[in-house]
């Protein structure tokens, strides 16, 4: 594959992504998408879509998890209820991520993402410890199947994240590097996280956002923007990829699903920004 083939994050029927004919309309030559619910989890609904992706010329490149009970509400309730660490559900989404990397290998992708959740911060704690014990037990499913886990960036500091993937001991195990998201939750500076993780970076999304006043950092979301408006600095952003030798899809993140209008309008904007960028810096 190229570098930095432009993609988008879409979904079938689900999630905050874009529709798959946005992606063809605009030309965009990769996808990430967001995992089907259940139903159509099956090789059926798996035909149809590759019959639609490969008339488009389009390939995908990460199937991304996410969970019913899951709420991004405010960053409280984010940390109560996303991905694997809450308890209370955590063997039934561990059982559903497995079918959801089945599901992804019937798309012939080598690649599933997920929202692993507020990594608790006491590393000899037992909540780290079950959640470590539950992410290898997924990830030797995944490994199975062929393929990588990518972990989302922006509910940990960039060293957390770091001591984490190496608790886990799996080699399977990367990060989708979100720079928007370590500045909508407060976790750092993202070209700085980025230069720390960026050995173990294999997807990324472009998404831009603004900082929520110093005081309220952690507390209250940032701000999601349009790619280029935000605080990120996407040449800034564009070079360290390079930097670090990251040469994967940069897949835009535009998460506006109740505007699909806007919605199909900024990403075509993005398109154009990451095309002219590119030309300058890779
Ligand atoms: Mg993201």
């Amino acid at each position: 594959m190229q570098a930095w083939q432009i993609g988008v994050f879409t979904s079938v029927d689900a999630g905050l992504g874009v529709h798959l004919d946005v992606a063809q309309e605009l030309g965009i030559p990769t996808v990430q998408i967001h995992a089907p619910h259940q139903a159509t989890r099956t090789q059926a609904a798996a035909d149809a879509f590759l019959t639609r992706t490969k008339a488009a010329g389009i390939t995908v490149t990460c199937v991304f998890g996410g969970f019913e009970g899951e709420s991004y509400a405010d960053i409280p309730t984010t940390a109560r209820t996303v991905g694997l660490v809450p308890e209370e559900t955590r063997a039934a989404r561990i059982q559903e991520m497995k079918e959801i990397s089945d599901f992804a290998r019937i798309l012939g992708c080598d690649t599933v993402g997920l929202h692993v959740g507020f990594v608790p911060s006491d590393r000899s704690g037992t909540s780290y410890k079950s959640l470590i014990e539950a992410t290898r037990n997924l990830l030797d499913h995944v490994a199975a199947n062929g393929q990588k886990l990518h972990l989302e960036t922006g509910q940990e500091s960039a060293d957390h994240l770091l001591e984490f993937i190496h608790d886990v001991e799996r080699s399977n195990l990367f990060i989708n590097f979100d720079p928007a998201n370590m500045i909508l939750y407060g976790t750092g500076n993202p070209i700085e996280a980025l230069k720390k993780v960026g050995h173990l970076v294999r997807s990324v999304h472009c998404k831009d956002a603004t900082w929520a006043a110093p005081d309220l950092r952690g507390k209250e979301w940032g701000c999601e923007v349009a790619l280029g408006d935000g605080d990120v600095g996407m040449e800034t952003y564009l070079r360290t990829l390079k930097e670090v030798g990251y040469q994967g899809p940069l897949t835009i993140e535009r998460e506006i699903a109740h505007d699909r209008e806007r919605q199909k309008r900024d990403i075509g904007t993005a398109v154009a920004l990451l095309q002219r960028l590119k030309a300058q810096i890779l």
